[in-house]
């Protein structure tokens, strides 16, 4: 930490330097703070880079931290016990593109990360900020995913954690979140009753670090390890279409900011990109405010098999219109049938399963195509976000043995129909 005279403590959070407000642009010193004092609009990390080389990058750590330099995260990052997720794969997806028609089509699985799902990268990040800045206790509302990796986490950093999930959650995902031994408060009411509840004890709380409430300016620049992955892997270029599932819609805009700050750096050549949206249906306001060509987004009471995405008032709704619109992309929406469909269709295509976040960008992928959407013949990247491991529940009805018999050759080939 370093502290001038005169001027306000200013945290050592590598090339951070400043947060700054997305609605009326008035900054202030890098602190524990997520509202604007002016006007109440959402803070963001603004950065002073120095020179970053792509060999420096290349040489680093096999996880997030080799873009450390491109984060709101201290110097000595390594020092400290955190997570260490990220260079998940980027599945070159043949199989896939020819089912749904496209010339060149990858998948960047995250279900790879220590938690299984994306929510690693964020969390990750949050944590080692929220360290910087004098927190002591880790906390989260959480649809399931974030739950999973702030226990994860804080188990591992040695921390407490205080974790607040709707009590319908889908049991795997309470279970592999109790497994750490954190504080797991199951709640009766949906995401949004949890997330206000959070927003009352966070002002509470001066030592709880809600990740995605009061730390949530340094949380969400954890998603930009998405779009700087995904150009590293493909040589150090953009893809030209990428599909993203929005919950809140963090997301989605990060993976847009960091795009444009390999651009800025001198990384990547600025060639340009669509980003596209995916929602379910049965929670899909970004999606219908995106339809009707509203620039805010009417909130909704969620009802999706989808639940990591089931967030009924997205804190980045307005944002994501933003960048789906400056990038000339789309925003659709799937039913539940079709998210399970579109679990199926990549399980079966590419080996690979994924929760039901997973199926929403796939069946959304397959519906942008159909409708003209997305260019088949432009190279597009689809995000796995999250495991199947985590949502049996959404394929059991669908899948199972093709029979059962007795341990007799004679009855397998019958029942293979020869
Ligand atoms: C949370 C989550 C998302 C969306 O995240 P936002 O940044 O809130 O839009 C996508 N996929 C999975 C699996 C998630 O858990
Ligand atoms: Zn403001």
């Amino acid at each position: 930490m370093t502290t001038t005279v005169g001027a306000p403590t200013t945290f050592d959070l590598g090339p951070a330097q400043a947060l700054s407000c997305r609605e009326c642009g008035h900054q202030i010193p890098l602190a524990p703070e997520f509202a604007c004092a002016e006007c109440f609009g959402p803070l963001e990390v603004k950065y002073s880079f120095g020179e970053i080389r792509r060999e420096d990058i290349e040489a680093g750590p096999k996880n997030i931290w080799r873009y450390r330099d491109l984060l709101p995260v201290p110097s000595d990052v390594d020092t400290y016990p955190n997570t260490e997720p990220g260079l998940t794969r980027l599945v070159k997806a043949d199989r896939l593109a020819a089912a749904l028609g496209v010339k060149s089509l990858w998948v960047k699985d995250d279900t790879g990360n220590p938690t299984h799902s994306f929510k690693d990268r964020v969390v990750a990040v949050a944590l080692a900020a929220a360290r910087q800045l004098g927190f002591r206790v880790l906390a989260c509302p959480s649809t399931g995913n974030l739950a999973n990796a702030t226990a994860a986490a804080a188990a591992r950093a040695g921390w407490e954690s205080v974790v607040l999930i709707p009590s319908s959650l889908e049991k795997a995902k309470i279970l592999t979140t109790a497994v750490y031994d954190g504080a797991l408060i199951a709640v009766d009411g949906n995401y949004d009753d949890v997330n206000r509840l959070a927003t009352e004890l966070a002002a509470e709380h001066e030592d709880w670090a809600f990740v995605n409430v009061n730390v949530r300016p340094y949380y969400a620049e954890g998603s930009k390890t998405l779009a700087f992955e995904i150009a590293e892997q493909l040589g150090w270029r953009l893809p030209q279409q990428v599909v993203v599932p929005i919950a809140s819609g963090a997301q989605l805009t990060k993976v847009d900011k960091g795009f444009r700050e390999l651009g800025t750096l001198g990384l990547v050549e600025e060639t340009p990109y669509r980003v596209f949206g995916a929602q379910a249906t049965g929670c899909s306001p970004v999606s219908a405010a995106y339809k009707a060509g509203h620039d805010v987004v009417q909130p909704v009471r969620p009802d999706t098999i989808a639940r990591s995405l089931a967030i009924g008032a997205p804190a980045d709704g307005p944002y994501v219109l933003d960048v789906v619109n400056r990038t000339n992309g789309a925003i659709e929406d799937v039913s539940d049938e079709e998210v399970v469909e579109g679990i199926r269709l990549l399980a079966r295509t590419e080996g690979i399963f994924t929760e039901t976040a997973g199926g929403v960008t796939v069946a959304t992928a397959k519906k942008l195509i159909e409708t003209g959407k997305l260019d088949p013949e432009a190279e597009t990247v689809l995000l796995i976000t999250g495991d199947g491991l985590k949502t049996l529940d959404a394929i059991e009805a669908k899948v199972g043995p093709r029979a059962t018999v007795p341990p007799s050759a004679d009855a397998v080939h019958q029942a293979l129909g020869f």
